[in-house]
């Protein structure tokens, strides 16, 4: 069940009706009802902090409720808590600031993200050195994905020592137009090649920063 099919939750909710799930979308607005209609398994209008209406949709039965209302805290803290009234065993929700996080795991949630953040986060890397993409495991640990350092460059990986010098581990390559493989020991790396590599986060932020 995703409720509030904004950017955010239509995004969300599309992507596992790809994957094959059933998915119910729920939303006030009859516009945004509309627009996913034969997008999604099901859509209705209803106001999601409304409890008889949710029971009557049978959220109770539903493996996971995504909570995908930013703009409006109030409507999200209070669909947050009449979900984990109703004992929704997954509860996910957006959050739009720390604060907003806090409450929002008071009164229920079991799994708070923040898109904004984590957007700006990731866009942030992308801008220093030649870092394309990065993605936060843990809060020490992430994979990045970069281009291929000019010391690296003719060098196997095993040659080049990357674990040793670097504290990272190459988990895949791509050459220049073409596709990713698994990297091994003997995978050479040449000059426009990107890799994504798996380090703690200081390491693999001063990987992406080499070239
Ligand atoms: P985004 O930034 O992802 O677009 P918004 O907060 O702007 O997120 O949009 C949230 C959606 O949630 C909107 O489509 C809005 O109509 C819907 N919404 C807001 N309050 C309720 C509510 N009480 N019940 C159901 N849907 C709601």
């Amino acid at each position: 069940m995703v409720i509030g099919l904004g950017r955010f939750g239509g995004g969300l909710a599309e992507t596992l009706v790809g994957m094959g799930h059933e998915v119910l979308g729920v939303d006030l607005n009859a516009k945004n009802v509309q627009q996913f209609s034969g997008i999604l398994t099901h859509v209705v209008e209803a106001d999601s902090t409304d409890e008889q209406a949710m029971r009557q949709l049978g959220a109770p039965e539903f493996e996971t409720a995504v909570v995908a209302i930013g703009t409006d805290i109030e409507a999200s803290i209070l669909t947050a808590s009449v979900l984990a009234d109703l004992g929704v065993t997954r509860i996910v929700a957006k959050a739009v600031s720390q604060a907003h996080g806090r409450i929002l795991e008071r009164v229920g949630a079991h799994r708070v993200v923040f898109p904004e953040r984590d957007m700006g986060i990731r866009v942030g890397h992308s801008l220093a050195g030649s870092i394309l993409d990065y993605f936060e495991l843990d809060p020490g640990f992430a994979i990045v994905e970069t281009g291929a350092p000019a010391e690296l460059v003719g060098k196997t990986l095993a040659a080049a020592e990357v674990r040793k010098r670097y504290g990272i581990t190459v988990v895949c390559i791509k050459p220049a137009g073409g596709s990713f493989t698994y990297a091994t020991p003997d995978t050479v790396v040449n000059e426009g090649d990107i890799l994504v590599v798996a380090a703690e986060k200081r390491r693999a932020e001063a990987f992406g920063e080499l070239s």
